[in-house]
Order: C-alpha cells, then sequence, then structure tokens
C-alpha cells in the first residue's frame, strides 16, 4: 500500500502533520506539499514557470507551486511507484457546497481523481485546529475501512468534512450532497500607502441551501459529512433543452 498525502495550507500546516501520524503504519506514505499556503487556488497548474522540488528535515516533500501541481509532479515524476490511495488536508476551515469549487484541498484530492486514484479530501470545520487530532483519528478510521471495504470498483473521489468538536461528540458518518451558498459578500476597498486602490475578497456567503441531506445540515448536526464527487460539469438535465434550441438555430 503506497499512499499519496498532498494539502494546500503548505508543508508546515498542522492539518498536514496531523495525517501523515493518521496514516503511520498503512503504509508506504509519501508527502508532497505546497511550500506556501495556497488555500483558494482550485485546480490550478502552474505553467508559466518551472517547479523546484526540496525536502524537509522530516521526509515531507514541498514545491513552489499549487496542491494540484504537487499531486501532478508527484504522479507523473517524482514518485517512483504509483500511489494506492491519494489524500488531501486536513484543512484549516470548512470545504462544502460552492467552496469546493475553490478549495485547493479538494483540488489535490481530485487531481489524483483524475489520474486514476481512489483520492479523499479531509477538511476540519472550523479554522484554527482546536480538534485536529480528534479529525485524524475519524480521518485514519475511514481510511482504514475504505481500504478494507473499497466502497465501490475503481476509482473514486469523497469529500470529507469534519465537526470541529472532540471525538466523543461526533455522531457519526452521513452520506451527503454539497449544499449552496449565497453570493460572496462584497470585496473589500481599502487604500494602500501610495493612496491607491485596493481589494481584498470578500467572505463566502451564508449557507443558501443547507436542508436535510447536505453537507452543511450534517457538519451542523455534529456529523462527519462524506460527499462523493465527480467532475462531469456537464449539465445533463439541461442537455435535452440545448439540444432543441441547438436544432432551431443556425450554425
Ligand atoms: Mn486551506
Amino acid at each position: 500500500m503506497r499512499i499519496l498525502i498532498a494539502n494546500d495550507d503548505g508543508y508546515l500546516a498542522p492539518g498536514l502533520a496531523a495525517l501523515v501520524e493518521a496514516c503511520r503504519g498503512l503504509g508506504e506514505i509519501d508527502v508532497v506539499a505546497p511550500e506556501q499556503n495556497a488555500s483558494g487556488t482550485s485546480n490550478a497548474l502552474t505553467l508559466q514557470r518551472p517547479l523546484s522540488v526540496w525536502t524537509a528535515g522530516n521526509g515531507y516533500r514541498y514545491l513552489n507551486g499549487t496542491p494540484s501541481d504537487c499531486v501532478h509532479v508527484a504522479l507523473t515524476g517524482l514518485l517512483a511507484t504509483r500511489p494506492d490511495l491519494v489524500l488531501s488536508g486536513i484543512n484549516n476551515g470548512a470545504n462544502m457546497g460552492d467552496d469546493t469549487l475553490y478549495s485547493g484541498t479538494v483540488a489535490a484530492a481530485m487531481e489524483g481523481y483524475l489520474f486514476g486514484i481512489p483520492s479523499i479530501a479531509f477538511s476540519l470545520s472550523e479554522k484554527g485546529w482546536s480538534h485536529i487530532d480528534d479529525a485524524a483519528r475519524v480521518a485514519r478510521r475511514l481510511i482504514e475501512q475504505v481500504l478494507a471495504r473499497p466502497p465501490a470498483p475503481g476509482h473514486w473521489l469523497l469529500n470529507v468534512n469534519i465537526p470541529d468538536r472532540p471525538e466523543a461528540e461526533l455522531r457519526g458518518l452521513r452520506t451527503t450532497r454539497l449544499g449552496r451558498r449565497h453570493a460572496s459578500e462584497p470585496v473589500i476597498r481599502q487604500t494602500n500607502p501610495r493612496g491607491e486602490p485596493i481589494y481584498w475578497i470578500g467572505a463566502a456567503g451564508d449557507a443558501r441551501e443547507a436542508g436535510e441531506g447536505t453537507d452543511f445540515h450534517a457538519v451542523a448536526e455534529g456529523f462527519v459529512s462524506v460527499t462523493p464527487l465527480q467532475v462531469d460539469l456537464t449539465d445533463h438535465a439541461r442537455l435535452p433543452v440545448w439540444q432543441t434550441w441547438l436544432a432551431g438555430s443556425k450554425a
């Protein structure tokens, strides 16, 4: 068993160390993580410059790129053997609903999935690592179970959000669908010391669709949210609508 572990908070993040420690004994572990915090970089690959890879004192490898770069470079050049499982996290904060589109944590796991490898993204529901060791034990148990009893043949992608609370206060696992958020808060305009306007991207909006069955709902109720993800962005439901519309249109 070979496990590749990446994240988006950077190779020094406590959540990465917790996930690596949680996986001890499960197999050969390789860590390839970004040099700096790369949260919110989605599936970006660095194409305009080369990437350098260094090895930290603890054996983790890190590179000056994105989470997707880490997994991409690991799978296509760095690792001698293809891993059986790709893990990402544990992220500092939730990745639920529409956040998953911007998430570097999810993207790192998705890169493994795109290469045909079962992959799991782990996130802690609140920032600050309060219950990171509890979350790591939850991650370990889930990983052990999917290894012992694979949920589906072939490859698959899971997005796991763990409530930030003591393990004893968790209510179990829930299979969920992604909820939705309202549009983000407006950008925050400030003035830099040279008198020029600068802008900070605003906070994510509140949950809009957070009902029963969603990731938001499960985590709010104290359950570990497990969402199976796919990558196909095709609007299958509206495909016939567009087929009809195009039939009446000129090329
Ligand atoms: Mn992050």
